[in-house]
């Protein structure tokens, strides 16, 4: 095994991604961490970021989905984190790589944005879209409530960037955006049953896998329960 491909194959272990020192593979050392993860994300490839002040400002609005965020709770987990998610947000988009790739994405080609935190600008949307350019092989779904930043780069948008929005609030879809491929919303248990919504997320994108890859395969509509609240949707639903 070459130096390079050692190196490459270590940063596929560590999930670090163009760790290459300047001149070898890529042209500087911009780096896109492909983030760890349990729960929902378990074993997909994703990329995080910072939480904005959006996410920060959505966090005092009643009812706003943003009020139960996975991203709060898992940075206070681990704080060390911090840095490589800045990391991903600073990043020169004209740095990401220049040649291509030599890493295998992940087994099935895709990868998610946004597991954690969201697109701050136009910016974050860039870095991922020129990433879908180089990475021409794999398809990402891009998560954001943010669609506003989507809708400004829509000339420049790749055909593997795939862009799933994220309702505001719980219980409420959003109206969904020209620029989305899918809508996400999170319902409670008993606004779930008394409206007869149906719930077609089953929380564990790895095994599931339908909002990744070929869009041909997605529900357009994904509806998850409220955290914690299955057992009572359940009970509710009489299963
Ligand atoms: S429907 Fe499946 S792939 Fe989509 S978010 Fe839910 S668990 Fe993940």
């Amino acid at each position: 095994m070459s130096t390079v491909d050692l190196v490459l194959e270590l940063a596929q272990r560590k999930n670090i991604v163009n760790i290459i020192p300047k001149g070898k593979l890529f042209k500087s050392h911009g780096c896109m961490h492909w983030s760890k993860m349990t729960g929902k994300m378990f074993g997909k490839r994703a990329i995080g970021r910072p939480m904005t002040s959006r996410c920060l400002d959505n966090q005092e609005i009643d009812g706003c989905i943003c009020q139960k965020c996975y991203a709060t709770t898992i940075n206070k987990v681990y704080p060390n984190m911090a840095a490589a998610l800045q990391r991903n947000r600073d990043v020169n988009p004209d740095d990401v790589y220049t040649n291509p790739p030599a890493f295998a994405c992940n087994d099935d080609m895709t990868w998610r944005s946004n597991w954690n935190g969201d697109y701050q600008d136009e910016h974050d949307v860039l870095i991922d879209m020129e990433l879908c350019y180089v990475l021409n092989y794999a398809v990402c779904t891009a998560w954001t409530k943010n669609i506003a930043a989507v809708e400004a780069m829509e000339d420049y948008r790749p055909s593997n960037y795939t862009v799933m929005q994220s309702s505001f609030m719980i219980n409420e879809q959003d109206d969904m955006s020209d620029q989305a491929d899918q809508i996400f919303t999170i319902y409670t248990a008993e606004y779930a049953a008394e409206n007869d919504i149906e719930i077609n997320c089953i929380g564990a994108c790895r095994l599931c896998k339908r909002c990744y890859g070929d869009l041909s395969h997605r529900p357009k509509v994904v509806n998850e329960l409220l955290k914690g609240s299955e057992a009572k949707y359940f009970e509710l639903m009489g299963l």
